[in-house]
């Protein structure tokens, strides 16, 4: 299992690098609990570190939170989904 101190000690970029790549300079209030805090975005956005982040994501505490602000995202890996799950989420949930 890969721990998140790991994941923060491999990650190229810190926080404020992700926040350019977001486009959200502000952290909505749950994400002082993510477990991602610290780790690069290349851990989240570079689809061969994917299976790593999902594994981050499953044992986050505001995965739920995550995934609604993420709902829209077309890019990385968001509350454990791939940027394909969350298309097929989008679509299943799409008023016909
Ligand atoms: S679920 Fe979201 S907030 Fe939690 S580790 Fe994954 S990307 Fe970060």
């Amino acid at each position: 299992m890969i721990s998140a101190d790991h994941l923060r000690a491999e990650s190229l970029y810190e926080d404020s690098a992700r926040d350019a790549v977001f486009h959200t300079p502000e952290r909505p209030a749950w994400h002082a609990m993510a477990a991602c805090r610290g780790v690069g975005a290349n851990v989240f956005f570079e689809a061969s570190n994917y299976s790593a982040a999902r594994e981050l994501c499953k044992r986050c505490p505001v995965a739920r939170d995550c995934q609604t602000a993420a709902r829209s995202e077309i890019f990385g890996v968001w509350a454990a989904e791939s940027p394909r799950q969350r298309r097929s989420r989008r679509r299943a949930s799409a008023p016909l």
